[in-house]
């Protein structure tokens, strides 16, 4: 019997996020990409989606390797679900460049899950995993570090190109590995899996080093504080702020834990570089005048409790802000965030800012590669088959035009879709049987079961019960006033009932406490911080999930 290459995507065909593929070969396993999605707005009550992963359940002892192409939540958000659920004494490595597995490590800390053997592998190194050969291949994104994997296999090699785009000048004057991808092509290359994000964009991309200029032009123009917003895993955007804000003689103050974690991370690394001096910690912004601050701040996508949002409600402990003062968001919304981010905009015009997006300035540029750079791709290597990957029907669509364009023949493209893998042998390609994927919703602290959102919160509430909280707390100080009221109906866990309750009530004055500390005083983040913290709380404790519904009230 001749080998099979077993092609299996669980997510990230047909939509926008939680990528993740199963190869698999003599009955072994190397998964690429562990991602998740953000819930959109009709998801109420979701906090993340994951991508189902049924399929690896029986089959965990058939991994060989994990691999993680780059450090984006939609390639290795979902880690510590998966790792917890899998058992992450059971994978053997997971593989990552150096940027890729420190956040990765800081993630699956973050959820106390220690010892999972996360391993290094730098461009150009090859492991042995089973009956494949796994290789990284430089390449450009929004974030250092992002790889292509190359798989060698007995019939060929597949490569999946991760994020990509062809940045001829990128930041730390590392362009995508060119040399490499045309030895893999000039080798024959068997399968390429491939970013379609952008591909229903002409041309080609704008180089990430051609945004500092324009946000220098905007600074220039500025005569009151900025505050940039942007993702923080951005690292070479935020160094360029960082250089903006510097020729300007500005100081630039770094706002939201995730952005001070990955600057820090990406210091570490030699990612950025921030002069000696540049940097001023938060709460000392208003010992500066105006028109010698730069504040880059989390919060690009209007998340809830990040730090831009809290200054758009007026609820941000070290920034106030005012009339004067300016906000660029050097980031555009990813599709399902565009009403939050738009919620957000409109609040800091109320409040007298002024707004710069990427509408109004070049202020951004895609990590995502246009058309002419997948057509340069598929050149370069030359692939026997084409199998678009990372992008919604319509992208996949276009990226076979694409591919059909530069001359692969169409019975070559496979459109793919989650759960259908392709199967490939000596005699050719084809589909095989459909297996089962979809979405795992993440609600808090545990994972849901795929099916709509209605139906789960019926479920809660038939098995679990409603919990109700009424908190009262002081208009001027945030504390709690009056004791919290508990409400709890249908929840079957009251054979001890005095001593939970006395806990629960214990555990929203911790949480009130904590608000009070980080100075959350707008309603309804406090009500989100409330139902996270809660939720959490009565998992732990009595491993119940009734439906937790928070009402604060000021006085
Ligand atoms: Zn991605
Ligand atoms: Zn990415």
């Amino acid at each position: 019997m001749s080998a099979t290459l077993r092609i299996l995507p669980l997510g990230g065909l047909g939509e926008i996020g939680k990528n993740m593929t199963v190869f698999e070969l003599e009955g072994r396993i190397v998964v690429v990409d562990v991602g998740l999605r953000f819930p959109t707005a009709d998801m109420l009550g979701i906090d993340l989606v994951l991508p189902d992963f049924a399929y690896l359940r029986e089959r965990v002892d058939d991994i060989e390797a994990i691999v993680i192409t780059h450090g984006h939540e939609d390639h290795l958000g979902a880690l510590p679900w998966v790792l917890r659920e899998l058992g992450h004494k059971r994978i053997p490595v997971i593989y990552g460049g150096a940027l890729t597995v420190a956040m990765a490590r800081s993630k699956l800390d973050e959820h106390k899950l220690r010892d999972v053997k996360l391993q290094e592998l730098g461009a150009g190194d090859a492991r042995k995993a089973g009956p494949f050969e796994i290789e990284l291949v430089h390449m450009t994104h929004s974030i250092p570090d992002a790889s292509a994997v190359a798989l060698h296999t007995s019939l060929g090699t597949a490569l999946v190109t991760g994020d990509y785009k062809f940045d001829q000048t990128p930041v730390d004057g590392q362009p995508a590995d060119f040399g490499r991808l045309a030895e893999l092509g000039r080798e024959g290359l068997l399968v390429l899996c491939g970013d379609s994000t952008n591909a229903d964009r002409p041309g080609t991309s704008p180089s990430e080093s051609g945004v500092g200029p324009h946000l220098e032009e905007v600074f220039a123009r500025c005569e009151g504080r900025i505050v940039v917003t942007s993702f923080a895993s951005n690292i070479h955007r935020v160094q360029q702020v960082v250089d903006a804000a510097a020729s300007l003689g500005r100081k630039v103050a770094l706002v939201g834990r995730s952005m001070r974690k990955n600057v820090n991370i990406g210091r570490q690394l030699g990612h950025i570089q921030i002069p000696e001096g540049m940097t001023i910690p938060p709460r000392e912004i208003d010992d500066f005048p105006d028109h010698k601050l730069v504040i880059i701040s989390t919060g690009s996508q209007g998340e809830p409790l990040s730090a831009l949002r809290r200054m758009a409600h007026r609820d941000h402990p070290a920034v106030e802000l005012h009339d004067g003062d300016t906000v660029v968001f050097s980031a555009t919304p990813i599709p399902g965030n565009e009403r939050a981010v738009n919620e957000t905009i409109d609040r800091l015009y109320h409040i007298g800012c002024d707004v710069i997006t990427p509408r109004d300035a070049p202020v951004h540029a895609s990590g995502h590669g246009y058309a002419d750079e997948l057509k340069l791709m598929l050149n370069l290597v030359a692939p026997r088959y084409v199998m678009p990957f990372h992008g919604d029907h319509k992208r996949i669509h276009l990226h076979a035009q694409l591919a059909e364009a530069v001359g692969v023949e169409p019975e070559a493209i496979f459109k793919g879709e989650n759960g259908l893998p392709l199967e490939i042998d000596e005699r050719g390609a084809r589909w095989g049987k459909r297996e089962q994927s979809g979405m795992i919703f993440v609600d808090g602290v545990d994972i849901g079961d795929p099916a709509d959102v209605a139906l789960r919160d019926r479920r809660m509430l038939s098995a679990d019960g409603i919990f109700i909280v009424v908190a009262t707390i002081s208009e001027q100080t945030g504390q709690s006033v009056v004791d919290p009221e508990v409400i709890l109906r249908g929840v079957p866990f009251l054979d001890d009932g005095d001593a939970v309750l006395g806990e629960i009530r214990d555990a929203v004055d911790t949480s009130l406490a904590r608000a009070a500390k980080e100075e959350i005083r707008e309603i309804g983040l406090l009500q989100e911080l409330l139902h996270d913290d809660l939720a959490a709380f009565v998992y732990d404790r009595l491993r119940r999930r009734p439906m937790v519904l928070p009402v604060v009230v000021e006085v």
